[in-house]
Formats: structure tokens, C-alpha cells, sequence
């Protein structure tokens, strides 16, 4: 049965460097719950480690979690790549570390905490989050589509970072399947601000890494179910599948 759902595709946990530590599994669970948020994604910085355990801390509460990932690639534009299973997200892991260089330096960039649902850390991740791949973002895009995934040019409204930003221009052929901007510009500033980009589907999420972020951002979709086939249809708005504009 067709259903809306409010969903924020982007949200980071305390695994990302600029993301504050009490952004940990459960209690980013509970805000996306007081929130009213049902489905969410768990997007940090070129890394995935602290997923699983914010998909358990999610058991039982009325809130889906997918798997996701921003991917820094070699022009320095951050990419969404959103899937619905953990082995589909680790494949694109392992392409991401392969082509990730350097070590975190804490201390100027954050801690990079792997922290379960009970809240205990159960570890530090030491690479470099925070660079950029060597992976240029055409070629991220199609490992995206490879693993079954969504593939989403994030913040496209802010300077830094952004397709729009480093490249000035998002071409045609690139094939994303949804271009996310900030609340700032919100989805009914999106068509007037981007008309040129009118044949994409418009996201707004809160790219939180701060608690007090979640749930500044909502974008609703209709959906039959829960999994990346339909929310792929509701980003072409097909079948009765859409993105609701309000
Ligand atoms: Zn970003
Ligand atoms: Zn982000």
C-alpha cells in the first residue's frame, strides 16, 4: 500500500571527524524518533563502520535505517550513495578505502569514534575521513549503480564541496538519481533557484552532525516499501511513487 514516509537521506554520526561524539548510534536514534523521522540514512565521511549499530539501536522503534555513505571524490565534490543492505554498503566500502590515503590527525580534525548501540566505543578509526578519494565522481557514481545503490549529489546549493562548486555545473549526462539541497533553499526554492535541472528529483535533508540538527530537514516520499527500487521510482515519479512538494 502506497504510504508517505519522512525521510532525511543524510545524517552523520560521531564516526565523522566534524561530528560531535553524543552523535552516537542510540541516542541519534532517538532524536530521528522524537523527530517523527521513519526512515533515515547514516551517511558519514567515507566511512560505514558505525551503521550496523545504529540499524540495532533502531530495532523495535518504528524507524528504518539504510545504509549509506558521503564520498569525498578526487574533484573534492561529496556524493550521497544510499542502499538497503550493509553487504552492498561494504562493497562500496572497500572500493572507498582502497583510494583513500592518510591517517586522521585528531587533534585538528576530530575523533572518529566507532561506537555501538549500547553506547560503548568499541573503537577509532585512524584514516584520513576527511580527505578526498582519488576516485573521480563520474567513476563513483557508476560503482554506486554497480552495488545496487542511490546515488545523490549532496548540498549542491552550498560553495564548498558541492558539484555546482567545484565544478560549476552539473552536465546532463551525469547520471545522478536525485540532487539534495540544504534547508536553506528548501525543496520549493530548489526548482526556482535550479530550472535548468528540472528533469532531477529535489531532496532537502539536514546533513546533521549535531543531535540538535535532526529533524531540521524532512523530505516525504510515497513509497509501497521501504528498499532502494522504490524510492528510486519515487525520485522519477513513477507508479504513484513520488517525492511530495510542500
Ligand atoms: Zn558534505
Ligand atoms: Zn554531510
Amino acid at each position: 500500500m502506497l504510504k508517505s514516509y519522512n525521510c532525511d537521506f543524510h545524517i552523520h554520526t560521531c564516526l565523522s571527524p566534524c561530528a560531535e561524539l553524543d552523535m552516537h548510534p542510540q541516542a541519534l536514534v532517538k532524536k530521528a524518533r522524537e523527530a517523527n523521522l521513519d526512515i533515515i540514512a547514516v551517511c558519514d565521511h567515507n566511512a560505514s563502520e558505525n551503521t550496523p549499530f545504529v540499524i540495532k539501536a533502531a530495532q523495535g522503534k518504528n524507524l528504518s535505517v539504510l545504509p549509506g555513505m558521503e564520498i569525498t571524490t578526487s574533484e573534492e565534490v561529496h556524493l550521497l550513495a544510499v542502499f538497503d543492505s550493509l553487504a552492498n554498503q561494504a562493497a562500496l566500502q572497500c572500493v572507498v578505502y582502497k583510494h583513500l590515503a592518510g591517517i586522521n590527525d585528531e587533534k585538528r580534525f576530530g575523533v572518529q569514534a566507532i561506537v555501538n548501540e549500547a553506547g560503548e566505543v568499541e573503537g577509532i578509526n585512524n584514516r584520513l575521513l576527511i580527505g578526498a578519494t582519488s576516485l573521480p565522481l563520474i567513476e563513483v557514481i557508476n560503482y554506486i549503480h554497480k552495488f545496487q545503490g542511490i546515488a545523490i549529489a549532496a548540498h549542491i546549493d552550498r560553495e564548498s564541496f558541492s558539484v555546482m562548486g567545484q565544478l560549476g555545473f552539473i552536465d546532463e549526462s551525469i547520471n545522478f538519481d536525485a540532487l539534495e539541497v540544504t534547508r536553506v533553499t528548501g525543496l520549493g526554492g530548489a526548482g526556482k533557484k535550479y530550472p535548468e535541472l528540472s528533469h532531477y528529483s529535489f531532496i532537502v535533508s539536514s546533513d546533521s552532525h549535531f543531535l540538535k540538527d535532526v529533524g531540521t530537514a524532512v523530505t516525504r516520499l510515497v513509497l509501497d516499501q521501504i528498499s532502494v527500487p522504490e524510492i528510486k521510482m519515487a525520485f522519477k515519479g513513477e507508479n504513484g511513487r513520488r517525492v511530495l512538494e510542500d
